[in-house]
């Protein structure tokens, strides 16, 4: 239903039939009670009412001047008492009709065949019994009250009209049914204003919160008590914002920086070709030269494009390794080899010690990719040798790549694998380098490598005497 879409509604609706339950049961058992107690009130009154009709007769029959006679007694207990609402019929042992009390004004006039006809409903026992009758236009109460007097036995049926106790409970249940309506009419304007003010912070978050966009990331949502839910909520949905600003701004960062490092090979090709066309005359050397500056650049391009796409597919969080079993210390053994016409270029000799096999699952293209940036790295910054060491320590694989180059400044080791960052901004092509892109992504792809066969790669040691960096591979 539309009305109930919004929560308030749907709330103030809640709380109204639910209340609407309690004052019902309440007043269905408020009434049932007190139903009960006035009956058993009028229950005892009418006993009262006989009991004491006896006991002025006894009086009666006893006072000497009466000289012991019942039915004058009677008689004068009948003339002589009178009980508002309630007539007192006095009947013989025969059933027949002796004396009644008086009727007073405004009381309902009791016909004795009435009277009469009720007494027949009782059997006649030893025992006082009530019960309740009707006739055409009211509800009576009747009491019957044997009693023995003077050797007789007479029956006592005492009438007590119920018109009033009726009007009264009809009272008492007229005001009920106006004021438990007149009540959660009340309570639903009361809740609904309360849903109103509870649930105004939120229509005030859902505001803001549509109106921020990529641009305005920055913002957040108002928070008035941190304590409480509604401020728990703001402060959860303004820590997402956090994080979706910072990979935001990560990924601005990203293709900004992609976009630098890619410009700069271009203007070199570009410069190049544009020279090359412009200038007459030039020989084969020259043609030579521009051809292989604008290889170098062209590769260097190739490199970042395939490291950009690495990371971006390791970004989306959906690259699955093809896995196969290998052996890590054949891949080192592989790669070193790669590495040393280079090295020996460089006078930079690269030695590799082995401690036993090292069977493992991994992907071996990544795990090549992955040593190959630390060997590459090492021989840019080495200045004469080496050392590569695998062995096993607490059931993982433990793989220790270490030169003899300067080292990284402290200040900057805590960002080398962090995205496009060069310890020297300078950007030169290094000689040294087989595959390195030199735009800073080297070290970030090792390390995604490594922590994607649940490994780590950490820089161990780095200072004027060398730098050593660390890869652990766990064994299953
Ligand atoms: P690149 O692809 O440009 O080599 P990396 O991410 O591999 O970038 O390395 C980040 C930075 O860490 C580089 O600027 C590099 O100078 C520095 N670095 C990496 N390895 C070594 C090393 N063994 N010795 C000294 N500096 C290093």
């Amino acid at each position: 239903m539309k009305i109930f879409k919004s929560a308030r509604s749907r709330l103030t609706f809640l709380y109204v039939a639910v209340l609407a339950l309690i004052l019902a049961i309440l007043g269905i058992l408020a009434y049932v009670i007190f139903t009960t107690s006035i009956s058993d009130q009028t229950d005892r009154a009418l006993s009262e009412v006989g009991t004491s009709f006896e006991t002025t007769a006894r009086r009666h029959f006893e006072d000497v001047q009466e000289k012991k006679n019942v039915s004058e007694a009677l008689s004068h207990t009948a003339e002589d008492v009178s009980f508002k609402n309630y007539k007192v019929f006095v009947f013989s042992q025969t059933r027949k009709l002796l004396w009644q009390t008086r009727t007073l004004e405004a009381e309902p006039n009791i016909s004795t065949d009435t009277a009469q006809r009720w007494l027949n409903e009782f059997t006649s026992s030893e025992e006082a019994n009530l019960d309740g009758f009707s006739n055409d236009r009211e509800i009576f109460r009747v009491h019957y009250h044997p009693f023995k007097m003077g050797g007789s036995s007479f029956y006592l049926i005492v009438i007590h009209p119920l018109d009033e106790q009726k009007a009264y409970l009809r009272q008492i249940r007229n005001a009920m049914l106006l004021i438990v309506p007149v009540a959660l009419l009340l309570t639903s304007f009361g809740g609904y204003f309360l849903a109103q003010k509870s649930f105004a912070p939120i229509a005030e978050m859902s505001e803001k919160a549509a109106h921020i966009h990529s641009s305005n990331l920055y913002e957040r949502l108002p928070i008035e008590n941190e304590e409480d839910e509604l401020g728990r909520l703001a402060k959860t949905f303004n820590d997402l914002l956090a994080r979706l600003n910072r990979s935001f701004e990560q990924q601005k960062r990203f293709m900004a920086d992609a976009s630098h490092e890619l410009r700069t090979p271009v203007s070199i090709v570009r410069g190049e070709a544009e020279v090359s066309l412009t200038k007459k005359d030039r020989d084969v050397i020259e043609y030579q030269e521009t051809i292989a500056i604008m290889q170098k650049e062209s590769e260097r391009m190739s490199r970042i494009i395939e490291d950009l796409f690495t990371l971006a597919r390791a970004d989306s969080g959906e690259f699955v390794p093809t896995l196969s079993s290998i052996f890590v210390d054949d891949i080192l053994a592989d790669t070193v080899r790669a590495f040393r016409t280079l090295g020996k270029k460089h006078d930079v000799s690269i030695s590799y010690t082995q401690n036993g096999d090292m069977p493992l699952e991994a992907d071996e293209f990544l795990l090549r990719r992955l040593f190959t940036n630390l060997i590459d790295n090492s021989l840019k910054h080495a200045r004469s040798k080496i050392k590569i060491e695998s062995s096993m320590k607490d059931g993982q694989y433990e793989i220790r790549i270490s030169d003899d180059g300067p080292g990284i400044p402290l200040e900057k080791q805590d960002h080398i694998f962090e995205r496009f960052y060069r310890v020297d901004k300078s950007r030169s092509s290094n000689s040294k380098s087989l595959v390195g892109s030199g735009a800073g992504l080297g070290l970030a792809i090792s390390k995604w490598i490594a922590e994607l066969h649940d490994g780590t790669l950490s820089l161990s040691k780095s200072d004027s005497s060398g730098t050593l960096f660390t890869v652990y591979l766990p064994t299953k």
